[in-house]
C-alpha cells in the first residue's frame, strides 16, 4: 500500500484523531496513489498513525478513515459505520415524528466527505471528497440493504467537489427515480421538497429544533422571515400563531413552493406575503419607510466559504443584524442565525451586540440556537459545529 510520510510533530492531530491531513504536514508520498485510494499514514520516524483517503488535488490530502491497525478499510468498515450511523438516528425518526432526516453526517459520524439524508422513502447522498467518491458503490449497496428505500439519489452538483478534483454529478444511484416533490412530515409540519433541485439535498433538515423555537417565540407576532427558502420557518411561525408572515427571498421558486407548503398545511394564505428580492434593499426600504415588526428570522446563506471572506461576511453578518435591530418593535424577538463555521460562536454574539449597540438598543440573549441533533459533531472534528443561532429580546 502506498503511504505519505508526515513531516515532524504532524502526527499529533491524527493521534488526536482529527480526520484531516493538509498538504503542508506531509513530507513525503511513497508510491502513486490514485485519487481517493487507501495509504498508510506514517509519522516521521516511521511510526504508523492510520489509514486514509489520498486526495492529491485538495489541500487536505488525506482524510483519516481509521488509526486502529487492525481495521482495514474495506466493506466491512463502511458497513459498520453506516450500520452505527443510522441506528443512532431511529430513536429521532420517533421522538420528532418525522420521516426526514439526516442518517450520515460526514467526519463526525465517521465518514469524511459523505452525507446522506433521508426523505421520506429516498435517500439523497453527496460524496464531497475523494475517499467517499472512491467507495461510491460499496456506500450505495450498504445503504439499499440497510435502510427500507425506493430509491437512492445523488446530489453531488456542488463547488467543494471543485477542490477534489472531482466533476458535480447528479442521477439516480439505485431503485427509482424520485418524484418532482416529496411530502415529508416533521410532527405537526409538512413540507414539500425538491429533491433533484433544491438547496444542499432538498431542504434544511439542519433547522428542525430552530423551527420548533421559532414556532414557541415568534407566536402572535408579525414576522419578518430573512432567506426564508421554502418557508420552513414561516410554516411553524403561522402554526405557533403569527398574525402575519413577509418572506424576504431572491429565489422566486423558493418562494413558489413555499406557497405550497402553506396551502399543504391548512394555513391561511392571506397571512403570508412574499417580497422576491434582496434582503438588505428591502430591509433598507423598511427602515425608511419606518415599517416595524414585532419579530425577525435571520438566515443567511453561508457568507464565509474561506478565511479571506471571513471580514467581508462580518460585515454582511453585522449589516443584517444592524438593519433587523432598527426594524425591531420594543420587545422584540430577533432570530438569528449564521452557518459560517469558520466565524465561531464568540465572534457571532460579538457582532449581533455590535449591531444591538449602533441601533441603540437593548438586548438581552434568551437562548443559543445550533443545528439539530441529527448532525452531531465529532468532538475530535469541531469544525462538524457550523450552525449558532441566538434568540434575542429586543426594546
Ligand atoms: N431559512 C431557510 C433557509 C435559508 S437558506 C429554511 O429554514 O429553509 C438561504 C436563502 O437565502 C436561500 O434560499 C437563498 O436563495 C436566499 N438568498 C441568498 N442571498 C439572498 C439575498 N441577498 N436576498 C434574499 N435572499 C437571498
Amino acid at each position: 500500500m502506498a503511504s505519505v510520510i508526515l513531516k515532524a510533530q504532524r502526527e499529533k492531530s491524527v493521534l488526536r484523531r482529527h480526520p484531516w491531513i493538509f498538504s503542508g504536514a506531509i513530507a513525503k508520498i511513497h508510491g502513486s496513489p490514485q485519487t481517493g485510494e487507501t495509504v498508510d499514514i506514517l509519522a516521521k520516524d516511521g511510526k504508523w498513525c492510520g489509514r486514509g483517503a489520498f486526495s492529491p488535488r485538495s489541500q487536505i490530502t488525506v482524510r483519516v478513515w481509521t488509526v486502529n491497525p487492525d481495521e482495514e478499510v474495506s466493506p466491512a468498515l463502511f458497513r459498520s459505520r453506516l450500520k452505527h450511523a443510522v441506528e443512532s438516528r431511529l430513536p429521532l425518526l420517533e421522538k420528532y415524528d418525522t420521516n426526514a432526516c439526516r442518517l450520515v453526517n460526514s467526519e463526525s459520524d465517521g465518514i469524511p466527505g459523505l452525507i446522506v439524508d433521508r426523505y421520506r422513502d429516498f435517500l439523497v447522498c453527496q460524496f464531497l471528497a475523494a475517499g467517499a467518491e472512491y467507495w461510491k458503490q460499496t456506500i450505495v449497496n450498504q445503504l439499499a440493504e440497510l435502510v427500507p428505500t425506493v430509491g437512492i439519489y445523488e446530489r453531488s452538483d456542488v463547488t467543494v467537489r471543485e477542490k477534489e478534483g472531482l466533476p458535480k454529478l447528479t442521477g439516480v444511484l439505485s431503485g427509482q427515480d424520485p418524484p418532482e416533490l416529496v411530502e415529508i412530515r416533521e410532527g405537526v409540519y409538512r413540507f414539500l421538497v425538491d429533491i433533484r433541485h433544491g438547496h444542499k439535498t432538498g431542504f434544511y433538515l439542519d433547522q428542525r429544533d430552530n423551527r420548533a423555537f421559532v414556532h414557541e417565540y415568534a407566536g402572535n407576532s408579525e414576522v419578518l422571515n430573512c432567506f426564508s427558502y421554502t418557508g420552513g420557518f414561516t410554516v411553524a411561525a403561522l402554526k405557533g400563531g403569527a398574525t402575519g408572515v413577509i418572506n424576504i427571498e431572491s429565489s422566486a421558486d423558493s418562494l413558489e413552493l413555499g406557497l405550497r407548503n402553506i396551502r399543504l398545511n391548512g394555513l391561511d394564505m392571506a397571512k403570508v406575503k412574499n417580497m422576491e428580492g434582496d434582503v438588505f434593499t428591502i430591509m433598507r426600504q423598511y427602515r425608511d419607510s419606518d415599517r416595524r415588526f414585532e419579530a425577525i428570522i435571520l438566515d443567511p446563506p453561508k457568507f464565509a466559504g474561506s478565511r479571506g471572506q471571513l471580514m467581508r461576511a462580518c460585515r454582511g453578518y453585522k449589516d443584517i443584524n444592524l438593519l433587523a435591530m432598527k426594524l425591531l418593535r420594543p420587545d422584540g424577538i430577533l432570530i438569528t442565525f449564521s452557518c459560517s463555521g469558520l466565524l465561531d460562536k464568540d465572534l457571532f454574539q460579538k457582532i449581533v451586540a455590535d449591531a444591538s449597540l449602533d441601533a441603540g438598543r437593548e438586548s438581552q440573549i434568551i437562548r443559543w440556537l445550533s443545528q439539530a441533533t441529527d448532525h452531531p459533531t465529532s468532538l475530535y472534528f469541531p469544525e462538524g459545529s457550523y450552525l449558532k443561532g441566538l434568540i434575542c429580546r429586543v426594546w
